[in-house]
């Protein structure tokens, strides 16, 4: 399954040729047009947001012209396959500042591949001969050395859960179901791995953490270094593959394992089901098997969402990639599409609304959502790479839940959190960070009605 990035480039080569140059995947609609007043509010770094149209694009926003909003990286795709540039460190220095966040794909109206393109063209930079950004390189470094892009020792990666007394869930035998961790949960938001652990243990799940999970390997597809991903992604295989279901809290690792895996995996397809924790959550909560508290703390307190890009859009538009490879009429499937993408990111807005009906939260919707949505900044190698942009961009994120009059900001997703809550600090927007999860631990929100059997769990996602 292994192919160099100039191989995927070819094969993707009627999506760059289909690129009108447009433009209009720079901008995104606000999610509700007609709201008023927000036109009025100014962010942290002097920017208004505006009712209708915005720049939504994070790397043109920072760079300001041409090559660097999407419809240049595709200038620059084609121009490389048509032999009329050669890849160079300038070039990288063009493509690889991009959160490869997908907001360009979701509002390309010809559904052009653009973050495939993207990542295509990284890997045949690399292959070319040139090098990676320093910190990329050292990141690649890392891992190598220790399965984690983080340094922290191999031994040490589930040090938290001994420390919470969860010890008696790593490798715990004859478990069917897995929990992947990852390495920013493991290594940095311990709250977030300690959180879900405690949210399975409550509704009396059987899982294990798996002591031999290394990186996913999501940083290293998305920058180039795809041998170094397919590595990471064997062992984790190898180490997952006596399981029936792993669950997940990291977006990133999520749609990596889902989607990036089964595509460079021999047999293309994984031996065991995925699905993120707060799916789980949402589901039994349309079961009606769970319910939550009432907390005074939380009471009316403005609670919006942040859709990880990793979470809602790259799993929306591989849903709308796989309607589109099967459809024989697309103007017939295209409200089968939109069906499947709303009903992917209600997904969440489940667990809110139960948390606004039971806790007593004001779930408040921010300027630009769902596929609309505005990314935190971190991905695409960007946080590692280029830290000054992707604060940055957080916190052009954190401007839209100001300005809804938000007290806190829920996300699903360790690396997300991370760079909302430094920017938060950084720019001084007052915000709270939360997982959603970890949202429900902390304020002990859980009201169980019914535990869920081990075979209600294994039929999810069939
Ligand atoms: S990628 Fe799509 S929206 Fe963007 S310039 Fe090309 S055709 Fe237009
Ligand atoms: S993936 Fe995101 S940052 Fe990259 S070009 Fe597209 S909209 Fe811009």
């Amino acid at each position: 399954m292994s192919k160099t990035g100039m191989e995927r480039l070819k094969e993707l080569e009627k999506d760059v040729y289909k690129c009108i140059h447009c433009k209009a995947c720079r901008f995104a609609y606000s999610g509700e047009p007609d709201r008023k007043g927000i036109g009025e509010f100014t962010g942290k770094q002097g920017t208004v947001l505006y009712e209708g149209m915005v720049d939504a694009c994070p790397a043109g926003i920072e760079h300001g012209w041409e090559a660097f909003w999407n419809a240049g990286k595709i200038w620059i795709a084609r121009s490389i396959l048509s032999g009329d540039l050669e890849f160079t460190e300038e070039v990288r220095d063009v493509i690889m500042p991009c959160i490869t966040c997908g907001q360009c794909a979701a509002q390309c109206e010809n559904k052009i591949r653009t973050v495939d393109i993207i990542e295509a063209l990284r890997a045949a930079c690399k292959e070319a001969g040139v090098p990676m950004i320093e910190r990329h390189q050292l990141v690649e470094r890392l891992t190598k050395e220790l399965n984690n892009p983080y340094g922290g020792k191999a031994e040490e990666r589930f040090k938290w859960a001994k420390d919470a007394g969860l010890e008696k869930y790593i490798d715990n035998k004859g478990a069917k179901i897995g929990y992947y961790v990852g390495c920013t949960a493991s290594y940095r938001q311990i709250e977030i791995a300690i959180a879900t652990c405690k949210i399975f243990e409550d509704l009396g799940i059987d899982f294990t953490l798996i002591r031999d999970e290394v990186c996913c390997g999501s940083p290293f597809f998305r920058v180039g270094a795809v041998d170094t991903a397919q590595e990471l992604m064997n062992k984790n295989i190898e180490a997952f593959k006596g399981l029936e279901f792993a669950f997940f809290s990291c977006a990133g690792c999520y749609k990596t394992f889902t989607n990036d895996y089964p595509k460079w995996m021999e047999g293309g397809k994984l031996p065991f089901k995925t699905m993120h924790a707060f799916e789980l959550v949402s589901r039994l909560i349309t079961a009606e098997k769970i319910k939550f508290k009432p907390n005074k703390e939380l009471k009316g307190k403005v609670v919006t969402y942040h859709d990880p890009c990793h979470l809602g859009r790259h799993m929306a538009l591989e849903m709308e990639q796989e309607i589109i490879a099967e459809s024989k009429n697309l103007m017939m499937d295209s409200r089968k599409i939109r069906q499947v993408i709303n009903e992917w990111y209600e997904v969440p807005r489940i667990v809110l609304r139960q948390l606004e009906q039971d806790v007593g939260i004001k779930f408040t919707e921010m300027y630009r959502i769902k596929l609309d949505s505005f990314c935190c900044g971190a991905g695409g190698g960007v946080r590692a790479g280029y830290a000054e942009f992707s604060l940055k961009t957080s916190s052009l994120r954190l401007d839209e839940a100001n300005a809804i009059g938000a007290d806190i900001i829920t996300t699903e997703c360790p690396f997300c959190w991370r760079n909302l809550y430094d920017a938060n600090e950084q720019f001084g927007h007052g915000l709270t960070v939360y997982g959603l999860l970890e949202m429900i631990d902390t304020f002990k929100l859980l009201d169980i009605k019914e535990k869920p059997t081990l075979e209600e769990i294994l039929k999810m996602k069939e």
